[in-house]
């Protein structure tokens, strides 16, 4: 049985503030949020990073993803806001249980901090082509 606090979330042992379930996906305002609505998306479907998850699973996030992006906007008076979806705790995930935070970005500067730097794309066909060859 898994023992993320997500896990026991879901179970009910941990007590969350809802704002969406269906047969597959919970969503519940983040503990330390970023800014106000902050939220955080999760499958029911146990796996610890994205790249694990079942189709089935993926679908019902894709699907309720933009409708609670839209309701969390509607109700923090925002417009823009940032999807972060963390995998690995060397890509700074904490909660080893898939999660997309919706973070919105309100006009006095609260929500996602991002610090960018860009490179210059090098042996793109060869790395595209590597990738695709490695999709199942
Ligand atoms: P991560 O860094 O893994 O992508 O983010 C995990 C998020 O889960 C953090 O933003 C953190 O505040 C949130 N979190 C951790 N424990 C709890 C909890 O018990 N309840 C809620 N609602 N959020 C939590």
């Amino acid at each position: 049985m898994s023992q993320t606090v997500f896990s026991k979330i879901l179970r009910g042992e941990v007590p969350c503030h809802k704002v969406y379930e269906d047969d597959h996906v919970l969503a519940f305002l983040d503990i330390n949020p970023l800014s106000r609505g902050h939220t955080l998306v999760i499958p029911k479907e146990p796996a610890v990073t994205l790249d694990q998850l079942s189709d089935d699973a993926a679908a019902a996030l894709g699907r309720a993803l933009p409708k609670i992006s839209r309701a969390v906007l509607a109700a923090t008076g925002t417009r823009a806001f940032n999807l972060l979806q963390n995998n690995g705790s060397a890509a700074h995930q904490v909660v080893m249980h898939v999660h997309f935070h919706i973070i919105p970005k309100h006009p006095d500067g609260s929500g996602l901090g991002i610090g960018w730097e860009p490179g210059s794309l090098a042996d793109g066909a060869n790395l595209a082509a590597a990738i695709a060859s490695k999709l199942t």
